[in-house]
């Protein structure tokens, strides 16, 4: 019996080893592993795939969303008990980048179609408190359209992208600055080049991307630090920084990020047209995007034997995620909170073999298998 890991990065990463290793030596041999040329052009090579006129490497994604709020509570656009409108069901790192300022989530209910914030249902959130949204571009599907963009413009919403996930996607609609890649979308974005996302590092990483020279330029001194120029500390700051190793992988791993996308596109296409067992949703394709399929997500009732079944097959799955971030002890105080529909989604969410390097064939005997599930 075949087997299928669900994620190997070891694999994942075996076509690039040479150019990775040849990377790794010149930063070695270089001698400059912080703030040096890699992180330079990192820096350069995102902002201009994006449309943004600034980027700024940073430790991990937490962090980069972290540093975008806490740069407009310094600059004054947002202040402590300021509202932020999240979808209830991300990942928990977005609202943690929330309450971490100070601020405060007020989640939404996703649509059962896209996954992403149900754009239909944020306008009733909004009251005089609400000074931002965040969009989480979850599974690697764009979370914009006509919608949003209007009601951002309305209200005067400050728009985060949590583009944890999503990176190269394409949203329906034009963003605030009329690009439609996510990243370049709203007033500030976050990526994470956390090892398992579609462009990963061999460690932690992430960037901010933004056009606004004002946040640029704090959230680079508040990831220094503080400082804007040598010992001159204009912020109580932090070390946020990114190293020039981790910088110099994923300059090699964004010249074949285009491969990487195409490739997760046929297979999600290929399980899409092979899965036909009325008891597993799979996820929507949407034409007028690019999505990225950082997971691909299918729903089911009985997960727990859907998942058993298939890995007595020798097919592995995961979860992203079982518990939503209201219901995790850490946000107690939002316990007695209900999201109907993201605590279904939570309940019935399996995430198939994508990232892996798997051939056509191996998706369609995938499918196969999942066709023969009987509840
Ligand atoms: C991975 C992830 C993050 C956090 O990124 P790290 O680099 O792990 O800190 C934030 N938001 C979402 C949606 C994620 O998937």
């Amino acid at each position: 019996m075949k087997e299928y890991k669900f994620l190997d990065l070891g694999l994942a990463n075996k076509h690039l080893e040479d150019e990775l290793k040849q990377a790794a030596c010149r930063v070695i041999e270089s001698g400059w592993y912080l703030h040096g040329p890699e992180t330079k052009s990192l820096e350069k090579e995102l902002a201009e795939m994006c449309g943004t006129k600034h980027c700024i490497g940073v430790s991990n994604g937490l962090d980069a969303l972290r540093l975008i709020f806490k740069a407009y509570i310094h600059m004054g656009k947002l202040h402590e008990g300021d509202k932020v409108i999240v979808q209830a069901n991300t990942y928990i790192a977005s609202v943690l980048s929330i309450t971490d300022n100070g601020l405060i989530p007020v989640l939404c209910e996703p649509s059962e179609s896209t996954l992403n914030i149900d754009s239909s249902k944020v306008e009733a959130l909004i009251d005089d408190d609400v000074k931002a949204i965040m969009v989480v571009h979850l599974y690697g599907t764009p979370c914009w359209d006509e919608k949003l963009r209007a009601i951002t413009e309305k209200h005067h919403l400050l728009v985060i992208e949590d583009n944890a996930q999503a990176i190269g996607a394409k949203a329906e609609a034009v963003g605030i600055n009329g690009h439609n890649i996510t990243c370049g979308l709203g007033h500030a974005s976050a990526i994470s080049f956390y090892p398992t996302k579609n462009l990963g590092a061999l460690g932690d990483a992430g960037a901010v991307l933004t056009s606004d020279e004002t946040l640029a330029a704090a959230v680079k001194a508040l990831a220094n630090y503080g400082s804007d120029r040598r010992y001159h500390n204009i912020y109580q700051g932090y070390n946020c920084r990114l190293d020039e190793i981790q910088a110099a992988m994923l300059r090699v791993k964004l010249r074949h990020l285009d491969e990487e996308t195409e490739r997760r596109n046929k297979i999600a296409a290929t399980f899409s047209q092979h899965i036909t067992n009325p008891l597993v949703v799979t996820p929507c394709i949407f034409p007028g995007m690019v999505q990225v399929w950082h997971q691909y997500v299918v729903r089911v009732q009985n997960r727990d034997a859907f998942r058993d079944y298939l890995l007595s097959n020798g097919i592995h799955t995961d979860v992203h995620y079982a518990t939503p971030p209201h219901k995790q002890p850490c946000y107690a105080e939002m316990a007695y909170c209900q999201f109907p529909i993201t605590e279904k989604m939570a309940s019935e969410v399996v995430s198939l073999p994508i990232a892996s390097p798997i051939s056509i064939d191996d998706a369609i005997a995938i499918a196969d298998v999942i066709n023969k599930f009987q509840g």
